[in-house]
């Protein structure tokens, strides 16, 4: 099969928060350990992403800019192997498409830093300019050139929230990456980056639900859950609150769900949800993946053994809280 086409199909940018997910999640790729993310009304009109990772070496600038010109993985499989979030190499060339682009990156062995701009697809200037480490991309005026696609936007309150929650869904999986969010010049959050996922919780969902929260920390032969659960007493009316990464990535699974939920069912009034933050390490020859462009369906080789690792742990979790 051909793995280019299985997960390229379809757009990558639908909305500021797609942009925004591809930006950050480059970022971290790039090993950046502190990452400012700023937009204004709600992203449509100005999205900057600041980092201080890598950066890009002037002559790889433009390239980076080419569709598939830098995939940094070789097939679906690898998507869970390789450590890195990014896999299609084409969201730069499909943001610069439809919006107006200006990028800033110096690497730390580059004297001097490189900026380069890029309109609608079509390349404006690259120069040489005094930087820092690093590497900082404004995309200004989304779908300037489409109007089709702007007028399924929603307002920029809307756009400005589906990005915070964005960004703190990608907090919370990178507790090692110092986030920061600015909306229109206000600060919105900003994480640690001291790998302390319990202070992040603190920083997104706010002081009842830290301080209601149980440990989970279960390893079982290739599968390791570590985190946090709510008490029941912090239960919710959505699945909202109902969080968790696998190897890094924010996946939903059947299975995973309701093993969570069938654990709770003793300590839960009907349809209320709890609050979960778990992390899931499984060995990648355990998945099954199935990817979307934008979203991603998860199996598993042995589905009854995950959901009863699962179920067990969160179990236990509840069974030793302190009521
Ligand atoms: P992908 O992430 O799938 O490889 P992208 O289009 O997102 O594709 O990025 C293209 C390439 O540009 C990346 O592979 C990486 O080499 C480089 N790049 C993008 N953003 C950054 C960044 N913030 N810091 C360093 N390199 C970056
Ligand atoms: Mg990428």
């Amino acid at each position: 099969q051909n793995t280019i086409n299985k997960i390229a199909a379809g757009e990558v940018v639908e909305r500021p928060a797609s942009v925004v997910k591809e930006l950050l999640e480059n970022a971290i790729d790039a090993k950046a350990t502190a990452v400012t993310v700023e937009i204004k009304e709600g992203g449509t009109s100005f999205i900057r992403v600041t980092d201080n990772g890598c950066g890009i070496p002037k002559e790889e600038v433009p390239l980076a800019f080419l569709r598939h010109s830098t995939s940094k993985i070789k097939s679906v499989e690898d998507l869970f192997t390789v450590s890195s979030l990014g896999f299609r190499g084409e969201a730069l060339a499909s943001i610069a498409s439809v919006s107006q682009v200006e990028i800033i990156t110096k690497t730390s062995v580059g004297l001097t830093g490189t900026r380069y701009q890029i309109d609608g697809g079509i390349e404006r200037s690259i120069e040489e300019i005094g930087a820092p480490e690093g590497t900082t991309f404004i995309a200004r005026n989304l779908f300037f050139n489409t109007p089709a696609r702007k007028k399924f936007l929603k307002t920029p309150v809307t756009e400005g929230a589906h990005v915070a929650d964005l960004v703190e869904k990608l907090a919370l999986s990178h507790p090692e990456v110092s986030i920061r969010f600015i909306q229109n010049n206000q600060n919105k959050l900003h994480t640690s980056g001291n790998h302390n996922l319990k202070d992040i919780i603190y920083t997104v969902f706010g002081r009842e639900i830290a301080s209601n929260l149980l440990e989970v920390s279960v390893k079982k032969g290739e599968v390791t859950v570590n985190g946090f659960i709510g008490k029941p007493v912090i239960a919710r009316g959505n699945r909202n609150y109902e969080n968790y990464f696998i190897n890094g990535r924010f996946i939903k699974s059947s299975i995973i769900s309701r093993a969570i939920e069938e654990a709770y069912r003793p300590f839960m009034m009907q349809h209320k949800y709890p609050f979960t933050m778990l992390h899931f390490t499984i060995e990648p020859e355990l998945l099954d993946v199935n990817v979307h462009p934008t979203k991603m369906e998860l199996r598993f080789r042995d589905g009854e053994m995950i959901y009863h690792m699962v179920y067990q742990a969160v179990a236990n979790a509840l069974a030793h809280k302190e009521l």
